[in-house]
Protein backbone atom coordinates (compact mmCIF):
# COMPACT_ATOMS: atom_id res chain seq x y z
CA UNK A 1 0.00 0.00 0.00
CA UNK A 2 1.42 3.17 -0.67
CA UNK A 3 1.36 5.80 1.61
CA UNK A 4 2.12 9.29 1.68
CA UNK A 5 3.37 10.59 5.11
CA UNK A 6 2.78 14.59 6.22
CA UNK A 7 5.94 16.47 4.99
CA UNK A 8 7.22 17.20 8.33
CA UNK A 9 9.20 20.32 9.00
CA UNK A 10 11.10 20.67 12.79
CA UNK A 11 11.74 24.23 11.86
CA UNK A 12 9.75 25.84 8.61
CA UNK A 13 11.89 28.91 8.84
CA UNK A 14 8.94 31.04 7.90
CA UNK A 15 8.40 33.76 10.00
CA UNK A 16 5.56 36.37 9.93
CA UNK A 17 7.87 38.72 8.78
CA UNK A 18 8.17 36.48 5.37
CA UNK A 19 4.30 37.64 4.88
CA UNK A 20 3.06 40.65 3.55
CA UNK A 21 -0.65 42.42 2.91
CA UNK A 22 -2.69 40.43 4.75
CA UNK A 23 -2.04 42.24 8.09
CA UNK A 24 -5.58 41.79 9.64
CA UNK A 25 -5.57 37.93 9.19
CA UNK A 26 -1.84 37.63 10.74
CA UNK A 27 -3.00 39.65 13.53
CA UNK A 28 -6.01 36.94 14.09
CA UNK A 29 -3.94 33.96 13.69
CA UNK A 30 -0.94 35.50 16.18
CA UNK A 31 -2.95 34.11 19.30
CA UNK A 32 -2.38 30.55 18.21
CA UNK A 33 1.55 31.07 17.79
CA UNK A 34 0.79 32.60 21.75
CA UNK A 35 -1.27 29.43 22.33
CA UNK A 36 1.56 27.35 20.85
CA UNK A 37 3.83 28.75 22.85
CA UNK A 38 2.46 28.21 26.10
CA UNK A 39 -0.55 25.83 25.73
CA UNK A 40 -0.47 24.95 29.32
CA UNK A 41 -1.11 28.94 30.44
CA UNK A 42 -4.10 28.48 28.51
CA UNK A 43 -5.11 25.45 30.43
CA UNK A 44 -4.13 27.46 33.77
CA UNK A 45 -5.94 30.91 33.02
CA UNK A 46 -9.22 28.41 31.97
CA UNK A 47 -9.02 30.09 28.63
CA UNK A 48 -10.65 27.50 25.81
CA UNK A 49 -7.75 26.59 23.35
CA UNK A 50 -7.81 27.10 19.97
CA UNK A 51 -8.96 24.03 18.03
CA UNK A 52 -8.94 24.05 14.02
CA UNK A 53 -9.06 26.96 12.23
CA UNK A 54 -9.82 27.30 8.55
CA UNK A 55 -7.94 29.54 6.13
CA UNK A 56 -10.06 30.82 2.98
CA UNK A 57 -9.14 32.50 0.24
CA UNK A 58 -8.04 32.58 -3.56
CA UNK A 59 -4.74 30.54 -4.73
CA UNK A 60 -1.85 32.42 -4.23
CA UNK A 61 -2.26 34.72 -1.38
CA UNK A 62 -0.58 33.39 1.00
CA UNK A 63 -2.36 30.32 3.10
CA UNK A 64 0.53 27.72 3.03
CA UNK A 65 2.66 30.92 3.76
CA UNK A 66 0.94 31.65 6.51
CA UNK A 67 0.40 28.68 7.93
CA UNK A 68 4.10 27.79 7.86
CA UNK A 69 4.82 31.02 9.40
CA UNK A 70 2.41 30.03 12.33
CA UNK A 71 4.74 27.31 13.02
CA UNK A 72 7.48 28.95 12.33
CA UNK A 73 7.64 31.75 14.77
CA UNK A 74 6.43 29.04 17.65
CA UNK A 75 9.15 26.97 16.49
CA UNK A 76 6.90 23.96 16.25
CA UNK A 77 7.25 21.24 13.88
CA UNK A 78 4.54 21.25 10.51
CA UNK A 79 2.79 18.79 9.40
CA UNK A 80 1.47 19.33 6.07
CA UNK A 81 -0.38 17.04 3.90
CA UNK A 82 -2.94 17.94 0.88
CA UNK A 83 -6.66 17.26 0.83
CA UNK A 84 -5.94 15.23 -2.25
CA UNK A 85 -3.62 12.85 -0.76
CA UNK A 86 -6.46 11.28 1.37
CA UNK A 87 -8.67 10.44 -1.44
CA UNK A 88 -7.95 6.88 -2.43
CA UNK A 89 -9.96 3.85 -4.19
CA UNK A 90 -9.35 1.47 -1.26
CA UNK A 91 -11.51 1.82 1.14
CA UNK A 92 -10.07 2.84 5.21
CA UNK A 93 -6.37 4.13 3.09
CA UNK A 94 -7.73 8.04 3.72
CA UNK A 95 -9.06 7.55 7.27
CA UNK A 96 -5.46 5.33 8.47
CA UNK A 97 -3.73 8.27 6.89
CA UNK A 98 -6.10 11.03 9.07
CA UNK A 99 -5.46 8.35 12.19
CA UNK A 100 -1.55 8.59 11.44
CA UNK A 101 -1.42 12.25 10.62
CA UNK A 102 -3.04 13.22 14.06
CA UNK A 103 -0.63 10.61 15.99
CA UNK A 104 1.95 11.80 14.71
CA UNK A 105 1.81 15.25 15.81
CA UNK A 106 0.07 14.92 19.16
CA UNK A 107 3.76 13.34 19.99
CA UNK A 108 5.31 15.99 18.47
CA UNK A 109 2.86 18.60 20.44
CA UNK A 110 3.01 21.47 20.31
CA UNK A 111 2.66 21.16 16.27
CA UNK A 112 0.58 22.32 13.91
CA UNK A 113 -1.31 20.17 11.23
CA UNK A 114 -1.81 21.80 7.36
CA UNK A 115 -4.21 20.35 5.32
CA UNK A 116 -4.32 22.39 1.73
CA UNK A 117 -6.79 21.85 -0.44
CA UNK A 118 -8.95 20.35 2.23
CA UNK A 119 -12.16 20.56 -0.12
CA UNK A 120 -10.57 17.50 -1.61
CA UNK A 121 -11.44 15.10 1.16
CA UNK A 122 -14.34 16.98 2.72
CA UNK A 123 -16.56 17.86 -0.20
CA UNK A 124 -20.39 17.70 0.52
CA UNK A 125 -21.71 14.87 -1.49
CA UNK A 126 -22.99 16.30 -4.66
CA UNK A 127 -19.78 17.94 -5.33
CA UNK A 128 -17.95 14.83 -6.13
CA UNK A 129 -19.13 13.44 -9.08
CA UNK A 130 -17.10 13.07 -12.00
CA UNK A 131 -17.97 10.53 -13.56
CA UNK A 132 -17.64 6.41 -13.70
CA UNK A 133 -20.03 3.68 -12.78
CA UNK A 134 -22.46 3.98 -10.09
CA UNK A 135 -20.80 1.09 -7.92
CA UNK A 136 -17.51 2.92 -8.54
CA UNK A 137 -19.42 6.14 -7.39
CA UNK A 138 -20.65 4.23 -4.22
CA UNK A 139 -16.90 3.21 -3.51
CA UNK A 140 -16.02 6.44 -3.66
CA UNK A 141 -18.74 8.22 -1.64
CA UNK A 142 -18.31 5.68 1.19
CA UNK A 143 -14.33 6.25 1.25
CA UNK A 144 -14.77 9.74 1.03
CA UNK A 145 -16.99 9.39 4.39
CA UNK A 146 -15.20 7.11 5.97
CA UNK A 147 -12.61 9.82 5.48
CA UNK A 148 -14.30 12.65 6.51
CA UNK A 149 -15.94 11.22 9.86
CA UNK A 150 -12.07 10.14 10.96
CA UNK A 151 -10.72 13.21 10.41
CA UNK A 152 -14.10 14.78 12.77
CA UNK A 153 -13.79 11.96 14.99
CA UNK A 154 -9.62 13.49 15.68
CA UNK A 155 -10.89 17.18 15.83
CA UNK A 156 -13.75 16.29 18.56
CA UNK A 157 -11.37 14.41 20.24
CA UNK A 158 -8.92 17.29 19.95
CA UNK A 159 -8.81 17.66 23.82
CA UNK A 160 -6.34 14.72 24.29
CA UNK A 161 -4.18 16.31 22.11
CA UNK A 162 -3.65 19.77 23.61
CA UNK A 163 -0.93 21.66 21.95
CA UNK A 164 -1.80 20.94 18.40
CA UNK A 165 -3.63 23.18 16.31
CA UNK A 166 -5.52 22.12 12.87
CA UNK A 167 -5.45 24.37 9.82
CA UNK A 168 -7.00 23.93 6.63
CA UNK A 169 -7.29 25.43 3.80
CA UNK A 170 -9.48 26.22 0.94
CA UNK A 171 -10.54 28.16 -1.92
CA UNK A 172 -13.94 26.60 -1.97
CA UNK A 173 -15.69 27.26 1.15
CA UNK A 174 -18.77 26.66 -1.29
CA UNK A 175 -17.82 23.16 -1.73
CA UNK A 176 -16.86 22.13 2.24
CA UNK A 177 -19.25 19.59 3.81
CA UNK A 178 -21.38 21.61 5.91
CA UNK A 179 -20.34 18.89 9.07
CA UNK A 180 -17.24 20.20 8.82
CA UNK A 181 -18.30 23.61 10.11
CA UNK A 182 -19.89 22.74 12.28
CA UNK A 183 -18.93 24.54 15.63
CA UNK A 184 -16.17 22.91 17.76
CA UNK A 185 -14.52 21.43 14.81
CA UNK A 186 -13.24 24.65 12.83
CA UNK A 187 -13.99 27.32 15.67
CA UNK A 188 -12.79 30.12 13.08
CA UNK A 189 -11.92 31.19 9.63
CA UNK A 190 -9.69 33.41 8.80
CA UNK A 191 -10.27 34.99 5.55
CA UNK A 192 -7.34 35.61 3.22
CA UNK A 193 -7.66 38.15 0.56
CA UNK A 194 -5.75 38.66 -2.62
CA UNK A 195 -3.79 41.95 -1.93
CA UNK A 196 -4.22 45.61 -3.08
CA UNK A 197 -1.63 47.88 -4.21
CA UNK A 198 -1.05 48.45 -0.66
CA UNK A 199 -0.50 45.19 0.02
CA UNK A 200 1.28 44.40 -3.06
CA UNK A 201 4.03 47.13 -2.71
CA UNK A 202 4.52 45.06 0.92
CA UNK A 203 4.73 41.84 -0.53
CA UNK A 204 7.07 42.83 -3.87
CA UNK A 205 9.19 44.68 -0.41
CA UNK A 206 9.47 41.26 1.34
CA UNK A 207 10.38 39.20 -1.65
CA UNK A 208 12.60 42.34 -3.30
CA UNK A 209 14.73 41.79 -0.18
CA UNK A 210 15.61 37.82 -0.80
CA UNK A 211 16.88 39.10 -4.44
CA UNK A 212 20.06 41.88 -5.70
CA UNK A 213 17.31 44.93 -6.85
CA UNK A 214 18.81 47.79 -7.62
CA UNK A 215 18.16 51.01 -5.93
CA UNK A 216 16.40 52.73 -8.71
CA UNK A 217 13.55 50.34 -9.12
CA UNK A 218 10.07 51.59 -8.49
CA UNK A 219 8.88 49.00 -6.75
CA UNK A 220 5.85 51.27 -5.79
CA UNK A 221 4.83 51.57 -9.35
CA UNK A 222 4.33 47.68 -10.21
CA UNK A 223 2.35 47.31 -7.04
CA UNK A 224 -0.13 49.87 -8.95
CA UNK A 225 0.39 48.48 -12.40
CA UNK A 226 -0.68 44.95 -11.78
CA UNK A 227 -3.98 44.99 -10.31
CA UNK A 228 -4.87 40.91 -9.44
CA UNK A 229 -1.62 40.04 -9.14
CA UNK A 230 -1.03 37.68 -6.32
CA UNK A 231 1.80 37.12 -4.00
CA UNK A 232 2.69 33.56 -5.69
CA UNK A 233 2.31 35.91 -8.76
CA UNK A 234 4.90 38.81 -7.11
CA UNK A 235 7.02 36.23 -6.23
CA UNK A 236 7.72 34.56 -9.68
CA UNK A 237 8.14 38.27 -10.76
CA UNK A 238 10.86 39.28 -9.29
CA UNK A 239 12.74 35.07 -9.50
CA UNK A 240 12.46 35.65 -13.58
CA UNK A 241 13.37 39.46 -13.65
CA UNK A 242 16.37 38.55 -11.30
CA UNK A 243 17.08 35.99 -13.95
CA UNK A 244 16.67 38.35 -17.33
CA UNK A 245 19.46 40.85 -15.28
CA UNK A 246 21.71 37.03 -14.73
CA UNK A 247 20.76 36.63 -18.69
CA UNK A 248 21.58 40.61 -19.10
CA UNK A 249 24.49 40.16 -17.28
CA UNK A 250 23.57 43.19 -14.90
CA UNK A 251 24.91 42.83 -11.41
CA UNK A 252 21.65 43.95 -10.03
CA UNK A 253 17.64 43.95 -11.02
CA UNK A 254 17.05 46.86 -13.55
CA UNK A 255 13.57 48.54 -13.90
CA UNK A 256 14.07 47.29 -17.50
CA UNK A 257 14.54 43.84 -15.95
CA UNK A 258 11.65 44.27 -14.18
CA UNK A 259 9.55 45.26 -17.57
CA UNK A 260 10.92 42.12 -19.42
CA UNK A 261 9.81 40.06 -16.71
CA UNK A 262 6.04 41.63 -16.80
CA UNK A 263 6.19 40.60 -19.93
CA UNK A 264 7.06 37.62 -19.67
CA UNK A 265 4.52 36.44 -17.24
CA UNK A 266 1.57 38.52 -18.59
CA UNK A 267 -0.53 36.42 -21.06
CA UNK A 268 -2.49 38.54 -24.01
CA UNK A 269 -1.35 41.48 -25.76
CA UNK A 270 2.06 42.81 -25.00
CA UNK A 271 2.23 45.33 -22.22
CA UNK A 272 4.51 48.76 -22.18
CA UNK A 273 7.14 48.68 -19.86
CA UNK A 274 5.49 50.15 -16.39
CA UNK A 275 8.85 51.68 -14.95
CA UNK A 276 10.09 53.56 -18.17
CA UNK A 277 6.50 54.51 -18.70
P1 LIG B 1 -2.76 27.67 -3.01
O1 LIG B 1 -4.21 27.79 -2.67
O2 LIG B 1 -2.49 27.67 -4.49
O3 LIG B 1 -2.04 26.58 -2.26
P2 LIG B 1 -1.74 29.63 -1.18
O4 LIG B 1 -2.74 30.69 -0.83
O5 LIG B 1 -1.48 28.56 -0.20
O6 LIG B 1 -2.10 29.06 -2.60
P3 LIG B 1 1.04 30.09 -1.02
O7 LIG B 1 1.42 28.70 -1.42
O8 LIG B 1 1.13 30.43 0.40
O9 LIG B 1 -0.41 30.40 -1.54
O10 LIG B 1 1.87 31.15 -1.88
C1 LIG B 1 2.88 30.74 -2.78
C2 LIG B 1 4.09 31.64 -2.65
O11 LIG B 1 3.74 32.97 -3.07
C3 LIG B 1 4.60 31.80 -1.23
O12 LIG B 1 5.51 30.80 -0.90
C4 LIG B 1 5.24 33.18 -1.28
O13 LIG B 1 6.53 33.11 -1.88
C5 LIG B 1 4.35 33.94 -2.22
N1 LIG B 1 3.28 34.65 -1.49
C6 LIG B 1 1.95 34.41 -1.57
N2 LIG B 1 1.27 35.23 -0.77
C7 LIG B 1 2.17 36.00 -0.14
C8 LIG B 1 2.07 37.04 0.82
N3 LIG B 1 0.89 37.43 1.31
N4 LIG B 1 3.23 37.62 1.25
C9 LIG B 1 4.41 37.24 0.76
N5 LIG B 1 4.56 36.26 -0.15
C10 LIG B 1 3.46 35.64 -0.62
Amino acid sequence: QSKPQARVDGSTGVSFNDVAGIEEAVEELQELVRYLKNPDLFDKLNIKPPHGVLLEGPPGCGKTLVAKAIAGEAGVPFYQMAGSEFVEVLVGVGSARIRDLFKRAKVNKPSVIFIDEIDALATRREGIFSGGTTSQYNAATQERETTLNQLLIELDGFDTGKGVIFLGATNRMDLLDPALLRPGRFDRKVRIRPPGAKGRLAILKVHAGKVKMNASVDLTSYAQNLPGWTGAKLAQLLQEAALVAVRKGHQSILQSDMDDAVDRLTVGPKRVGIGLG
